[in-house]
């Protein structure tokens, strides 16, 4: 089948790539035109685990190709996804320009039939608003508007695409439903489902799944905090409720708060949504004040271990990305923690594995860059782990000893055994143990 994407970023790139790998004649559409370059020459722009094997194999096989021009992009496809941003707007809303304005784009373009896939998340009712500016040039018979919400995982964006759980599949036309049925099929080969239903419930399953994870964290963030004040130690509540198959083993590591680009500004796009509809979405507005209040923890544990005052204290700072295995830092904790470490007089000295390139665009020459992650630590009087890389887990801790100022970590994600850490000699503070 011809496809064309059209936004290349984690999910396009993704989605398009992998559509490529299963037969299929991908083109991908981006307005960025350095980012099309870079594709053009065989360079992956995002990191993303296994994804540039696909890519070298897709592109070289001819199957997946890159361009600037929307018209060339989607010419010949019968299905055109639209993986646009939509990042929040000034009110918390989600920001539709990027789709409605490429949806004008196509309305102007279109003289055959296409499905036409929103694979942004979008709120509730846009399948029909995207519906309604095509129509405004084209007529019905040209086209269907889709709603396929994406659940992959930045970090396994490529197996979560290639074995989804579930595809679910927004849509009333039964001629559409039939082509997303043909594209699809080929993930869905082991028995998990493709779900049809109509475009809001799919449009709104995507805010449900992304707003009661992020609950789930939101919840245990609270557990592990009053864990600290009890005296439990939240890692055994966590796999004493995890074994219960009601509640499940996953989503319920405590931690430094939630980022990236999506739970944050989806949760609070289902907020202002609840708001517009005047209906009172009371636990979605503690879920968004807990994690704010989450990803201050660690840098007011750092804060008080030294009286308040970070002047002439040097803190190592491990794991910039929002989560291990990407290099996305949108709305990571790091930069939360770093931006209060400094605020209280604090050198930072930072290392990540994938994202220092993108933390410097933040912070330039405020904090200093590690080649790895024993130089960060070199000389420094506390150590804080942020995101927890495979890397962090099984460090020398000798060595960690010998060239920190001070023996001290505080573990924002609880990698380490609390006892084993103290034994060595560190004083070891991690969240709700
Ligand atoms: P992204 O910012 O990484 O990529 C978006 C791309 O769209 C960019 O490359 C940008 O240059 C391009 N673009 C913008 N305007 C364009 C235009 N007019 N024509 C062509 N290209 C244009 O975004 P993303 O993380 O891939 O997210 C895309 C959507 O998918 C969002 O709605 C997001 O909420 C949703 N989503 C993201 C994830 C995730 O893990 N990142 C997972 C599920 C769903």
């Amino acid at each position: 089948m011809k496809v064309a994407v059209v936004g290349t970023g984690y999910v396009g790139l993704v989605s398009g790539t992998c559509f490529a790998e299963s037969g299929n004649q991908v083109t991908c559409v981006d307005i960025d035109a350095s980012k099309v370059e870079k594709m053009k020459n065989g360079y992956v722009p995002i990191y993303e685990p296994g994804l540039e094997i696909l890519f070298d194999r897709n592109t070289k096989q001819g199957r997946l190709h890159f361009t600037t021009d929307l018209a060339e992009g989607v010419k010949d496809a019968k299905i055109i996804f639209l993986a646009l941003p939509t990042p929040p707007g000034a009110d918390g809303s989600a920001d539709l320009s990027f789709v409605l304005k490429v949806a004008k784009d196509l309305s102007e373009i279109i003289t055959d039939y296409k499905v036409i896939v929103d694979k942004s998340t979008v709120p509730v009712g846009t399948a029909e608003r995207v519906e309604a500016v095509l129509l405004e040039k084209l007529d019905h018979s040209l086209f269907d508007v889709v709603s396929n919400p994406e659940f992959l995982r930045e970090g396994v964006a490529v197996e979560d695409f290639m074995k989804p759980d579930r595809v679910v599949v927004g849509t009333s036309s039964e001629k559409a439903k039939k082509v997303m049925t043909a594209l699809y099929e080929p993930f869905v080969r082991q028995g998990n489902p493709i779900i049809f239903m109509d475009e809001r419930s799919a449009e709104m399953t995507k805010y449900a799944a992304n707003s009661y994870l992020a609950t789930r964290i939101s919840f245990m963030n609270e557990i592990a905090n009053l864990c600290e004040r009890l005296g439990a130690d939240v890692d055994m509540v966590r796999k004493g409720i995890g074994s219960d198959s009601r509640i499940g083993k996953r989503f319920l590591f405590p931690g430094v708060g939630y980022g990236g680009s999506c739970f944050p500004k989806d949760v609070q796009a289902l907020a202002k949504t609840s708001q517009e509809k005047e209906y009172d979405f009371k636990i979605l507005k503690a879920v968004m004040h807990v994690n704010d209040l989450q990803k201050e923890i660690l840098s007011t544990k750092i804060m008080k271990y030294f009286d308040g005052d970070l002047t002439g204290k040097t803190i190592g700072v491990w794991g910039l990305a929002f989560k291990p295995n990407t290099d996305d830092i949108r709305e990571a904790p790091a930069l939360t923690i770093i931006s209060r470490l400094l605020n209280k007089g604090a050198k930072v000295k930072a290392y990540d594995p994938e994202a220092m390139e993108n933390v410097k665009q933040v912070f330039g020459n405020k904090i200093e860059f590690s080649a790895n992650e024993y130089d960060a630590i070199q000389g420094v009087d506390a150590l804080a782990i942020v995101t927890e890389w495979n890397e962090f887990r099984t460090p020398d801790f000798d060595k960690m000893k010998q060239i920190m100022n001070q023996p001290t970590i505080f573990d924002g994600r609880n990698i380490y055994d609390v006892q084993v850490t103290r034994d060595l000699g560190f004083y070891y503070d991690s969240i709700g143990r």
